[in-house]
């Protein structure tokens, strides 16, 4: 059925409303150069979004931080900022568009049957080859050639709406900032106190940093 899809003609190439050069230059100019990732990640949004095909709001997870959350957040309006992208970390390339109300889904990702008809690209993909060994202006233009002929997509409905997490917030008792309850170390107890106090991770020795004094 996927064949139906198919944006082969070469003058078509369009990724979410963009000509193959506009994509380019978006994604030079969201990410700061043209990763091949991120333009991989671009045509699972593409093919996801052309599948489900919502009449409203939708939702994206990614299944990998990896150069997926900037495809996103570039083709999309759903970013990590607004909470209508989420993460289900699998370390797979994938992603799922759906609608949060119905849980329907359309999930796209990179079929690796498909994939080993590019050697370029399953090398580059299964890092079977450095970057070096790989000439960045051969991968663009075979990713181009590729497009879809690479990637498969499910449609998939949510066990759960993965809503955002609601939690009352509480006082860490020594550093005195304030957090989600789920994200403290410790909590007090203290029945009844609102707000609830306890321990943040870094008060309690998990910290990223030093301070400078
Ligand atoms: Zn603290």
């Amino acid at each position: 059925m996927e064949e139906t899809h198919q944006t082969t003609c070469e003058t078509g190439l369009m990724i979410c409303g963009r000509t193959w050069d506009q994509f380019l230059i978006d994604v030079e100019s969201f990410h700061g150069y043209p990763a091949p990732g991120v333009i991989l990640g671009g045509f699972l949004v593409d093919l996801a979004l052309e599948e489900l095909n919502p009449s409203g709001l939708y939702d994206v997870i990614v299944e990998t931080r990896n150069c997926l959350p900037d495809a996103v957040q570039l083709l999309t309006p759903c970013t990590f900022g607004n909470g209508w992208l989420k993460e289900f970390a699998t370390g797979r390339f994938a992603i799922t568009v759906y609608d949060p109300e119905t849980l329907f889904g359309a999930r796209a990702f990179v079929d690796l049957a498909k994939l080993a008809t590019f050697p370029l690209l399953n090398d580059w993909f299964l890092k079977l080859k450095t970057k070096q060994e790989i000439s960045s202006p051969d991968l663009l233009r075979t990713m181009k050639q590729a497009h879809r002929d690479i990637l498969s997509y499910q449609r998939v409905v949510l066990l759960s709406a993965m809503p955002k997490i609601k939690s009352a917030r509480l006082i860490c008792r020594s550093c005195g900032e304030s957090l989600p309850m789920h994200e403290a170390l410790e909590v007090d107890s203290a029945p009844g106190q609102t707000p609830a106090t306890g321990l943040c991770r870094v008060c309690a020795g998990e910290s990223y940093y030093a301070v400078d004094e």
